[in-house]
């Protein structure tokens, strides 16, 4: 019998929010397809929930090309891959940290959303859900590789979505503030670094977001849901916590 449900495609789905989305969207019945360059992590994740799993790298062209070549069909597109790096101040940026940056969460959302539009728009219910921050509208002191690269992306869900007007493809970004993943071990290079930009407060999990993600993909066709901000409600503002003292 053929396979009638609808594909979502999830990048980045080799560790936290990706492959909480993953999940999550096989769990509401979607066929999920996941890409990232850690294939063995993808494999796994394809044997517990039945997805599809091919080896992505969203900064090379070459790489999405063939990614997208071995998707025959995609209704939902979750442009999630992304990373920040660099901690600089602008007067003394670190080029190599803007380009990886740049390329991952700017360039890569546009080879992938190329690759992808036209069979987006062929399933007559095409959605794309990019997966902005906190940073997409706000700026933080040495944070700024991050935070321009969620500006543009903003800006290319904006523009998106007025170049798609009428045709069956909805934009939605979904904007995070601090979620508990693998993000600042690799920002920090250092996964016990990483996990202590999670003490003292609540963080968002993974799941949070996935959930946003599911509900907004799930709305009916003529609802398109342009931004979800959502934040912990330990986090007020970038950067402005309510941190507990460690218990004694
Ligand atoms: P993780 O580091 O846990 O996950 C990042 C994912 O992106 C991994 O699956 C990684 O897979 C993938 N990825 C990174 N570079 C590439 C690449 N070149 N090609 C393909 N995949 C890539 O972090 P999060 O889950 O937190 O991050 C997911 C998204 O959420 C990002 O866009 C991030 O900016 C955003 N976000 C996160 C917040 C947080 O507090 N954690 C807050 C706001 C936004 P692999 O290395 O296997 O390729």
């Amino acid at each position: 019998m053929a396979d009638e449900r609808r594909v979502a495609v999830v990048t980045g789905a080799s560790s936290g929010i990706g492959e909480a989305c993953c999940r999550s969207l096989a769990d509401a019945g979607f066929h999920v397809v996941a890409g990232a360059r850690r294939l063995d992590r993808l494999e796994a994740l394809a044997v517990e929930i039945g997805c599809d799993a091919f080896q992505l790298d969203v900064t090379d062209l070459d790489s999405v090309n063939e990614f997208a070549a071995q998707i025959p069909k995609a209704g939902v597109l979750v442009n999630n891959a992304g990373a920040g790096f660099g901690s600089q101040p602008i007067s003394d940026f670190d080029e190599d940290a803007w380009r990886r940056t740049w390329e991952t969460n700017v360039l890569g959302v546009m080879f992938v959303t190329r690759a992808l539009l036209p069979k987006l728009e062929a399933s007559g219910n095409g959605h794309i859900v990019n997966i902005g921050s906190t940073t997409a509208t706000d700026v933080l002191p040495t944070g700024g590789s991050y935070a321009a690269s969620k500006h543009a992306l903003r800006a290319i869900s904006r523009t998106l979505r007025l170049e798609l007007l009428g045709k069956p493809v909805r934009i939605s970004q979904v904007n995070p503030g601090l979620v508990e993943t693998e993000f600042y071990a690799v920002r920090l290079g250092d996964a016990e670094k990483g996990q202590k930009m999670y003490e003292g407060y609540t963080p968002l999990t993974a799941q949070d977001i996935a959930d946003c993600v599911t509900f907004t993909v799930t709305r009916p066709p003529h609802v398109n849901i342009d931004e979800l901000l959502v934040k912990p409600l330990d986090q007020a503002a970038i950067g402005v916590m309510n941190r507990r003292p460690a218990s004694t």
